[in-house]
């Protein structure tokens, strides 16, 4: 069978996985012309849809826009720094420029002090050997801050393209689709013009006359908490609103239970303020130490949810991180949590293993 290409992104039709690239329904397939649903979406609606993509087709796709021009705007989830890493980001960026873009800072409390944010992002891309020429927070969903955006890739962008790069959920379709409201209201945004002969996947969206965003699948990072829970019980874990920031005052030898999930243990130091920042929907328990194993083996799948869990994933099969605080910080649960905790405390965080735990000066 001949392959037949998606006349709208260049990606191979099919019809057998409509989260794959390339879907298009079976009646669809025989038309001139064929277009895939995501571009249809595109097309017709101005709505970019995701699609998945292995992180092998990702990386070749990345590595071809290393030998491109063009600005980069590097989407990062505030709620989950860690996971919006993208593994040798800097690889494929070259002498490129990037903008950060913190997205969905309507899930921190409003009294988060964006300054803080901000420098604690460009500070984590310097680790990763990458300078930003500017840094902005902003919510894709809410339509906050974007303004401002499209003013900092004018100014930086020179006529070059756009790329929008980022790992899955950190929100590069919402922004995306917001900047197509705002900067064209034309409903026929797609183009045909591909890259011949790769693999790129991208979809080109003309910003104004001269200039076209990029949209980059994300790559999926296989440690987030997600994983772990079932797809219909993603909604307990992954924050909607504006999160509540719970404080709690505990004495070395008592520990804290993240719904079944994960458990923080203040091992060593002077009674001290614990903050947790996640979904409202998870629930927290209070307990001692001693008897904490006891008490997960009996409440895991009772007081302890929801999520409801197949099994007490933090007794068959945890990893421990443990941390000597010297300054006051934040320990990042990967796609779960932040909890903030003081100088001079001794904290042990068991998650089920593969998921990642990472320290930070705190932001909050
Ligand atoms: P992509 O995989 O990077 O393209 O991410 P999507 O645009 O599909 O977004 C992933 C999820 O995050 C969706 O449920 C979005 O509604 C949500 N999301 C995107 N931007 C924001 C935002 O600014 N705030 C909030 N609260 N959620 C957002």
């Amino acid at each position: 069978m001949t392959e037949v290409k998606c006349i709208g992104c260049g990606a191979v039709l099919q019809s057998e996985d409509k989260d794959k690239k390339g879907y298009i329904p079976a009646s669809g397939m025989d038309r001139e012309e064929a277009i895939c649903k995501r571009c249809y979406r595109l097309k017709h609606y101005n709505e970019i849809m995701d699609i998945d993509m292995d992180s092998g087709e990702f990386l070749t796709m990345l590595n071809s826009l290393y030998e491109t021009d063009g600005l980069i705007i590097k989407v990062i989830d505030a709620f989950d720094f860690n996971a919006s890493l993208i593994p040798s980001f800097n690889r494929i960026v070259g002498d490129k420029k990037v903008i950060a873009v913190i997205n969905k800072i309507d899930l921190l409390p409003k009294s988060t002090n964006t300054g803080r944010l901000i420098h604690r992002a460009k500070h984590m891309l310097k680790e990763n050997g990458i300078t930003a020429v500017d840094t902005i927070a902003v919510s894709a969903l809410k339509n906050d801050g974007l303004d401002k955006l499209i003013s900092m890739m004018k100014k930086h962008s020179k006529k070059e393209d756009v790329y929008v790069v980022g790992t899955t959920n950190v929100g590069k379709s919402t922004l995306i689709n917001q900047l197509i409201k705002m900067t064209s209201g034309e409903s026929d945004v797609i183009t045909t013009s591909r890259f011949p002969g790769t693999t790129l996947d991208l979809i080109d969206i003309p910003m104004d006359d001269d200039t076209f965003i990029y949209d980059t699948p994300g790559v999926i990072v296989p440690s987030q908490m997600a994983h772990f829970v079932h797809a219909g019980d993603l909604k307990y874990i992954t924050p909607s609103k504006e999160i509540k920031p719970k404080t709690f005052q505990l004495e070395h030898g008592q520990t804290l239970f993240l719904s079944n999930l994960a458990r923080i243990d203040f091992v060593n130091g002077d009674k001290s303020s614990f903050t947790i920042y996640s979904s409202n929907k998870l629930t927290i328990h209070r307990t001692k130490l001693s008897n904490a194993d006891e008490f997960y083996g009996k409440h895991y799948n009772g007081l302890l949810t929801p999520p409801e869990i197949s099994e007490p994933v933090l007794i068959n099969d945890k990893k421990e991180y443990s941390f000597k605080v010297t300054e006051d910080s934040d320990i990042e649960i990967s796609g779960y949590a932040f909890i903030s905790v003081q100088a001079g405390t001794e904290v042990a965080v068991h998650v089920p293993k593969g998921v990642e735990v990472n320290i930070r000066p705190t932001i909050f």
